[in-house]
């Protein structure tokens, strides 16, 4: 049994409030926002993090930046945005199923790089 809350909200197991989905990528808002609008973008199909990125699995990254900005349009961001993606322990990643935090709606005060 997979025990992954992101997988269980892609099924409707978990609640969630969508702002996009199609075949392969699914996108809703993130339950304790960081940002004004902060919304998670993720993979169907379960990839832990993006240390799990491979030859085989890539093509769903690419397919992921291609709708972030349709994404970010639906979210009602109109002025940028910050994409994150925290990857393993040192990230403090705490969900083992691999998103992109999509931030905006604000002016941020701090880049973290
Ligand atoms: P991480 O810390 O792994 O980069 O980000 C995980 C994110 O998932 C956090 O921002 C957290 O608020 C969000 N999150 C955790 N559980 C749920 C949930 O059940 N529903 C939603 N919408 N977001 C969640
Ligand atoms: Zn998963």
């Amino acid at each position: 049994m997979n025990d992954c809350i992101f997988c269980k909200i892609v099924d409707g197991v978990i609640p969630s409030k969508k702002v996009y989905e199609d075949e392969s990528v699914f996108a809703f808002y993130d339950i304790a926002p960081h940002a004004p609008i902060h919304v998670l973008v993720i993979p169907k199909s379960h990839i832990g993090s993006a240390d799990e990125i491979n030859i085989d699995n890539s093509s769903i990254i690419s397919r992921i930046f291609e709708v972030i900005p349709k994404i970010a349009k639906l979210a009602g961001i109109t002025n940028g945005y910050r994409i994150i993606s925290n990857c393993g322990p040192d990230a403090c990643q705490t969900v083992k199923h691999l998103h992109f935090h999509i931030l905006g709606g604000k002016t941020m005060k701090e880049k973290l790089i």
